[in-house]
Formats: C-alpha cells, structure tokens, sequence
C-alpha cells in the first residue's frame, strides 16, 4: 500500500491541483473548486493503484466475475475515495487554510444516480464489497448522460426535472481511448450453407469510460466500465459535406440517444424499442470486451468458463444469454452444443421480485425486429429445453406451456426470466424468505426440473458507506468501544451486546442519536421549509414510492393520530414526526397521488394549532443516496410496511437498524432475517404473514368489512375521500380511497390496519422509556453484522462464481 502522504504534502497537492488542473487561484477558489482539486488528489492515487491491480491480475491470469447491471446507485465519491485512500484527516486539514470543512467540500460533489433504488443500490454496495475483499470483478453498466430524475415538488405535487450529473464533468472518471465496441441492431439473418450470417441495419459504437472502485483496507480497486453510446464516425457525412448539419446532428442524435437517459421506472419495462437496444449495447459491448481480454490471456474461447463468472442482475441483462451463443457459435465457429455447456457455467442470475406485473417480458415481434439473429437463437435454446423438460415430463403440455421461454397468451412474448434460468447454473432470490417463495411460485415449474439450481443469497449494504461515512459520531463510539475492525468485520458488532445496559455507553449512544437528529431537522428545515423537534419520535419511511411498500398505510396512521390528538388533547401523546421521501415513477398516477396526499395532510396537521407539536408530517424532497446519508443515522423508528410475501428483501430496513433504529414492520423480506437476528423482542412486527395474505385473497378478501367495523378506520377514510386535506378540491382522494374500498384493495392495507395501529402505540410505550428504547436500539445495531454486503458477497463468490477473494 502507498505510504500514508504526510499532511503537509496532501495540502500542497490540493494548491497544486487548484492551479494546474482546475486552473483557479488559491485564493478565489470556490467550495466546487476544492471539492474537484481534493478529487484529482484522490484520483491520481487511484489510478495508481489501478493499474496495479490490473497488471497483478493479469499476470496471475485470475478467474474474474463481471456483474451486469442497468443501475448502479453509486451517489457521490469523494469522502468514500478519502476514507479507502486513508487521505480524510490529511484532506480536512489541507482545507483548513481555505476556512472550509471536508463536509461542506463534499456536499458540492453531485450524486451517481445511475439507477432508481434498491436495485441500483445493491450494485453499489457489492462494487464496494467485490473491491474490499479484493476479488478480481468489473462491474458493467451504462453512462447515462442522464440519471435518475430530480425531483421538486410544487404545490404538494411531484415535479420531475432532469438530472445532468455530467454537466461540469465528473473527476472519478477515466475514459478509454482506445476500447470501443461495435453494436449493431436491425436487419435480417441469412443463412448461407446453413451458417447464419447477421445483416444487420445499423451499429453503433461502444465507448468506454471507467470509474475506479477502491477498496477499503487494500491496495486493490475494482472497476466500474460503463459505456456511451456514439455515432460511427462515418456517420452520415453525406449529409454534413453537402451542408445539410441539421440532418447530419440528427443521424448522430439517433445513435447517441441509446445511453442518453435511464429509464426512471423500477417496474414496468418503458420506452419499449430505446430500453431494449440499451440493454443489448451495454450487454453486447460487455461480452466483447471479456472476450477481447480473455483471447489477450489465452489462446482460445475452449477455457473461457474457468476463468471468467458472469452475473445478471436481474433480467435486464439476460440477452446476454443468447449474445455468448451467438459470439461463440457465429463468430468464433464453436459447435451449439459445446457453446451452450459453456455459457451454463459462465452466467449466474438475482432475481428481484414475485410480482407479475415486473417480470419483463419482449414482444417477439419487437426482438424480430432489433436483434433478428437472437430471436433465431432463442427458439434454438427454447426448442432444446422443451424437448428435455418433456422427457422430465411426458405427456404434461401446459407444464410445457409454463416454462416455454416465449409466452404465447395473446401477443407472443419472450420471458426473459426464463431466459435468465434456463441459461444460468444458479439462480438466487435476495433473502430467505424471497428465495422460498420463488421455488414456490414463479419458478415452480424449473424448481421440478433442476431443485439444486436455486440458492439464497440475503442482501447486504456496505458498512463503510453506511455506517462509517454516514453516522461519524456512532463510528467513532464504535471504534472506542470496539476498535476500527467493525468496518472490514461487521460481525464485531455482536460484540456491542456486553454495553446495552452500560449507562456510559447508552448516554454517549443518545447524544449522539440527538446529534445526528438534530442535524436531520436542519436539513428538514432547510429542504423542506418545515421546523420539527428534534426530541420528537423520528418516524422515517424512505423509498421509492409504489403501493406494494404501503406508505398510504403509514399515512392511515398519521391520520388516525390526528384524529385521536383531536378527540383527546390532553392525555399524554408521545410527540412524533414522520418523516417520507422517495420518488415515484413519472407515469405512476398512484404513486403521484400518495405524495400530494403526504403533502396536503401535512400541511393540515402541521399548522393546526390544537396539535401543539405532538405531530408533525414531513416529506423530504428528492429522495436519493446522498439524502439517505442525512436521514438514516437521524432515524428512532424504520418502517418496513410492505404486504407480506411483496418486498423481495429491502436494504433500506438493514441500513436504518445499522443505524441505530427499530423496526416497526411486516414478516417480510430481509424483515424476517433482521428479526430473528436482533432478537424478538427488539423488533415490532404486525399484520398478516405471507401464507395469511395468501388465504385471505383466496377466501374472498372483503376491504368493506374492515371499514364497516373499525369506527377509526372510517373516520380515517371519510376524512381523506371527502377532501377535509384538500378542502379546495374536496374529490382530489376519492379515487385512491375508492381504490381501496371497492377497488379490492391489492395490498391489503385494510386488513393490516388495526395491528399496524395497536403496534403503533406500543411503540410509543417503549419511547416513553429511553433507556429501555437505547437498550434496544444498541441490540439492533449489535445484531447487524450478518447484513454486511461483504457477507453477501463472499456467499456469491463461493457458492456461486467459485472466485477467491485475495486475502488480507
Ligand atoms: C437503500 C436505498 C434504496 C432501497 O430502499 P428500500 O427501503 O430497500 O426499498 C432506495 N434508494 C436509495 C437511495 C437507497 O439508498
């Protein structure tokens, strides 16, 4: 590792860099200005160590994993660089003599919002974890020029704004002259002496531009290649000789806009032909490019199985699938049978939800269209699967039907899904209870056929990002209490179990909850214009907006205590402040309308004089990693609300208990693990569990009936459906209410009503006694060290990519 620079020295290169890369005067330069000189700092060292590790790397010819995603949630750089580099105290003081903290520096730096959450998120971390265990691994992505929308809100409603997070250039990248792809779309397929030969319409070319991961604790860094999509140079030159520019921009704009903008929907596929064309170039320039590094390393493609794992997160990537086939086989003359034994031990898939309604699906007709020779191969594989899964099953033709790679209901689909499993060695679900039910339901059928394909891998979050960078103060208790290992060995936090009950430990554990709360309500204040208490309940539910993670239950419940305030003004409320953030997707009418109505009921609440301050209701505008960074460690209570059986794991409930904050919450998802490892009683669980859910809907779920008989439940509704929040658009509600009691209530908000608000108030029992609240916070955050992502990622590599990490 490079000796630690002296401080002094760390100074002069932040001077240095000011004038001759940034080219501003010491004296003149602006918070942004520093923040891009301490970067180049970081930077020069990181592509030292770079290329060292690809030289070591290369030299050891490792076997390597290549991570495939359309998100990476990355969020800002700096302090991460800093910390991993050892350069945070030497950066600090080196800002000193501008009369700046490192902190506000910092805060200059954009967020990487290169995804929309959990999923982009979870990339993320394990780029973290793959670079700190030290494991050779590339994470492929796209260089969206856009990333995720910004949001504002105007009038209590969603504003969505792009998000040009390229527009002053970023310093963590290094684009690469020289490695571009081509990508070619469109066409027809020939086939001459029956060899395929693609004729495609139209290419573009790949470029790469990479973002160094570093690792923690090692002189080993990771790489993040994401790719911009640009024109052939030769492009339509014609047109630009004879003076025709404004045909020759648009040609170039029609290549260009593959990588212009991410998809800002966590769902549904949208923007059907441009979103199909991203995922083939990010995916076809990936494969070339393993395969390009592979042939510099070894004679031929025979090997490529042993020495490289490639992973699929999610479907999005599962073209992937047939682009090997089609490499292998097309262009580089292997036989089908040898090529398709090759690709099953090479891809590994993570699936990420249960829900129908997400499971991407392509018209055939659209894959026709695009990629005419991948279609032709897909049937190839489906063919073959089929023939075999009818000898597993003779006879059984809608067993056949239901694992057939193409949906033939109505329009003819392929299922990309199937794709991904039927081209895999390991599929795995994202927490226990997710990997049960996938064996159960949606992959039922493949679960007959091959039960040892499907595993577990439960999530994890980096506790360097979450913890360390985020929560200070807590890290740094932490490390007088159990020194620094906690950040390399989160399982050393079992060990904060002999302090709960250390009234040392809990009053230095409580200022500091104070602190990190005070500083939310600074930042509440300043965002969203509202001032709240800083000795009040935190209740936080932070994630993107989506009717399956029931924050209208959550608003139910503010409301329910409003009118309950009202009806008893003097009995002795706990004083709260529920706190939501999170985006909704832009074509997400619900979605849209949950916000205005978090929006409408807290300006209700917050200016009704009756209330005195027990209860306030906030919405914390533009929902993302930098935002999280603010609010988690500010957190007393998580809300993990989903209907049981919905949310495939979460990461948000990890890095809120991590944290310091209890759970209220379903049985479901990563709830479940985090449960059983913070123990029972330190933990409020409620409402119906998955196999409830189930028979309720079967039995014939009656939402009226709920409404008929809880008297606080009607209320409730009436109060929303009949506009006493919006009294200048009384009908602006009905709908979603309407959604609920005639519209059969999918989520089951209903039934869960009556133990959601019961566990509510035991909540605010235990508040009552903030000892008995730290004792049990300190319990969470000692039972977290399972939820590391280093855990999760030395589980993939051994059970599902056989990579070595490098050991310390
Ligand atoms: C962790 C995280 C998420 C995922 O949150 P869930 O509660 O698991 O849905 C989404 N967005 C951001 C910015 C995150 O940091």
């Amino acid at each position: 590792m490079n000796p630690p620079i002296a401080k002094h020295a760390l100074a002069a290169q932040i001077e240095e860099h000011l004038l001759c890369t940034v080219g501003v005067a010491s004296e003149d330069a602006t918070q942004t200005d520093l923040m891009q000189a301490v970067a180049q700092v970081a930077r020069q060292q990181l592509s030292q160590r770079w290329v060292e590790t690809q030289a070591h790397q290369r030299a050891a010819k490792a076997r390597r994993v290549v991570y495939l995603s359309m998100e990476f949630l990355m969020g800002r750089t700096l302090s991460n660089a800093l910390a991993a580099l050892n350069l945070t105290g030497g950066a600090a003081q080196g800002l000193m003599q501008h009369a700046q903290t490192l902190e506000d520096v910092a805060d200059r730096e954009p967020d990487a919002a290169l995804g929309n959450g959990g999923l982009g998120r979870l990339a993320a971390c394990f780029l973290d974890s793959m670079a700190t265990l030290g494991l050779p691994s590339f994470g492929y992505g796209i260089r969206y020029e856009y990333g995720m929308f910004a949001q504002d809100i105007q009038d209590g409603a969603q504003v969505e704004y792009p998000d040009p997070w390229l527009q002053d250039g970023t310093p963590w990248e290094f684009p690469r002259a020289g490695i571009s792809y081509p990508v070619r779309f469109g066409g027809w397929v020939e086939h001459l002496n029956g060899t395929p030969v693609w004729r495609h319409a139209g290419e573009v070319a790949a470029k790469a531009y990479d973002m160094v991961v570093p690792g923690h604790g090692t002189p080993l860094v990771s790489t993040l290649r994401l790719w911009k999509a640009v024109a052939p140079a030769h492009i339509d030159l014609g047109a630009f000789n004879t003076g025709d520019y404004a045909r020759a921009a648009s040609t170039k704009n029609e290549f260009e806009n593959i990588s212009w903008v991410l998809y800002p929907n966590d769902s549904t596929p949208a923007g059907r032909e441009l979103r199909l064309k991203q995922e083939y170039f990010f995916v076809a320039a990936s494969i070339q490019d393993l395969v390009k590094r592979h042939l510099d390393e070894h004679p031929t493609l025979g090997n490529l199985a042993e020495q490289v794992a490639i992973h699929l997160n999610d479907t999005h990537p599962a073209i992937g699938v047939a682009e090997l086939m089609r490499l292998l086989c097309d262009e580089h003359g292997m036989p089908w049978a040898e090529a398709w034994a090759l690709c099953g031990k090479t891809f590994s898939y993570t699936n990420h939800t249960l829900m129908p309604e997400a499971l991407e699906t392509w018209p055939v007709a659209l894959i026709q269209h695009v990629l005419p020779r991948h279609l032709e191969i897909i049937f190839r594989i489906n063919k073959e699967f089929l023939e075999m899964a009818a000898r597993h099953r003779p006879g059984d033709n809608a067993f056949l039907a239901r694992l057939s790679l193409i949906d033939e209901h109505g329009e003819r689909r392929v299922r990309m899904a199937h794709l991904s499993v039927v081209g895999s060695h390991k599929v795995n679900g994202v927490s226990a209870l997710h990997s049960d039910l996938l064996v159960q339901t949606i992959f039922a059928d493949f679960a007959d056929i091959w039960p040892e394909r499907f595993t577990n891998m439960t999530n994890g979050v980096t506790p360097r990002r979450w913890l360390a960078q985020a929560n200070p103060q807590l890290s740094s208790l932490l490390d007088g209490t159990l020194g620094r290992q906690w950040r390399l060995d989160l399982d050393q936090l079992k060990r904060l179990d002999e302090y709960r009950l250390d009234a040392e430990f809990q009053g230095r554990f409580m200022a500091i909850k104070r602190a990190n709360k005070a500083r939310l309500a600074a930042y509440i204040e300043k965002t969203a214009g509202i001032s709240v208490s800083p000795d009040s309940l935190f209740d936080v539910q932070v994630k993107r907006i989506h009717e399956y993670k029931r924050q209208l239950l959550n608003v139910l419940h503010v409301v329910t205590r409003y009118q309950a305030i009202l009806a008893n003004p003097t009995a002795d409320w706990v004083p709260r402040t529920v706190i939501f953030a999170g985006k909704a997707a832009s074509s997400y009418h619900t979605a849209k309308s949950i916000i205005r109505l978090i929006h409408d009921v807290g300006s209700v609440i917050n200016n009704d004089p009756r209330i005195a301050g027990k209860l306030k209701l906030v919405f914390v505008p533009n929902y993302g990693v930098s935002v999280a960074e603010v609010i988690m460690p500010g957190a007393d209570l998580s809300e993990q609300i989903s209907t049981a059986g919905t949310e495939a794991s979460g990461t948000g409930n990890m890095k809120l208990a991590l944290n310091g904050a209890l759970t209220i919450g379903t049985d479901d998802g990563a709830n479940i693990e985090i449960r059983q490892n913070v123990g029972d009683e330190n933990i409020f669980i409620f409402g119906l569990k998955t196999p409830e859910v189930h028979a309720l809907r079967q039995s014939g779920y009656q939402p009226m009936r709920y409404y008929e008989s809880l008297p606080a439940l009607k209320g409730v509704l009436d109060a929303i459906a009949g506009g006493q929040f919006c009294p200048s658009e009384p009908g602006r509600y009905r709908a979603l209410v309407d959604s609920l009691l005639w519209g059969g209530d999918h989520y089951l908000l209903l039934a869960d009503y009556e133990s959601y608000i019961a566990t509510q108030l035991r909540v605010d029992a235990l508040y009552r006694q903030p000892a008995q609240w730290c004792e049990r916070a300190t319990a969470n955050v000692a039972g977290m060290g399972v939820f590391s992502s280093d855990r999760t990622i030395r589980e993939y590599a051994s059970q599902i990519w056989n990579i070595e990490p490098a050991t310390r």
